[in-house]
């Protein structure tokens, strides 16, 4: 979809770099941000980006929220977001492919109760699109490099806890801890990577980035993962 309101101009996209017709985009998707919030000033940064890099992201990004809102206990801006645009975006056009969207990615887990399930964010490909995509804008937000392409970043739920002294080593970032809150560790051991990520979603979502200093040096450190996705489009 084409809004024809949004000023467009010749730049380098902050995302890939290549000079370019280009829009600002919001580097935090707006719709993870519930209304009460909306006077936000971290939601309000953005950055130039082109038509390709922003190719499908606003569908994605509504995926996601719904995703990180389902998982786990909700904060009261999850409660808010629940009750607003998740909903009634369940109830527009497609409210049946978002709703089936997400119901993919949910697991019965009858060890922790009846009629409960597990979410697994990590084995949906649109998911870490966009926490890649954050990271890209973020680290481009905070001058960390130049463009990062989506080839740069290796992006996961966080399986483990992050060791102490990483955690107290890294930039920190609260802005809205309980929208995101984020940090990042510039590297350069091993050489190829660039950057060290965490962000966490509404107090409780985490995922880990690393950016590497090209495509060759993220497949040569992040051993390609055998498809996960088990299906979950075959609805
Ligand atoms: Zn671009």
């Amino acid at each position: 979809m084409i809004d024809v309101k949004r000023r467009t101009r010749w730049e380098n996209c902050g995302l890939c770099g290549e000079f370019r017709i280009t829009t600002r985009e919001h580097v935090v998707p707006r719709s993870l941000y519930p209304v009460s919030k909306s006077n936000s000033t971290f939601q309000r940064i953005t950055i130039a980006a082109c038509a390709t890099c922003n190719n499908g992201t606003a569908d994605d990004d509504a995926h996601f929220r719904n995703v990180v809102v389902v998982a786990g206990e909700p904060n009261d801006a999850v409660k808010e977001l629940w009750s607003g645009p998740v909903h009634r975006g369940f109830d527009q056009v497609d409210g049946r492919r978002r709703a089936r969207d997400l119901f993919n990615l949910m697991r019965p887990a009858p060890d922790i109760g009846p009629n409960l399930y597990r979410i697994y964010p990590a084995e949906d490909p649109r998911v870490l699109r966009i926490i890649r995509k954050i990271i890209r804008g973020l680290s481009r937000y905070h001058e960390l490099t130049g463009p990062v392409s989506d080839g740069q970043v290796f992006a996961d739920v966080l399986r483990q806890p992050i060791p102490q002294e990483i955690v107290a080593a890294m930039e920190h970032k609260t802005a809205e801890p309980d929208i995101l809150e984020y940090g990042y560790l510039c590297l350069d051991e091993p050489p190829g990577l660039l950057s060290a990520w965490f962000l966490r979603f509404y107090e409780r979502t985490s995922f880990l980035g690393l950016v590497f200093a090209d495509e060759a040096a993220r497949q040569e450190h992040i051993d390609p993962k055998p498809n996960t996705q088990r299906g979950s489009n075959a609805a």
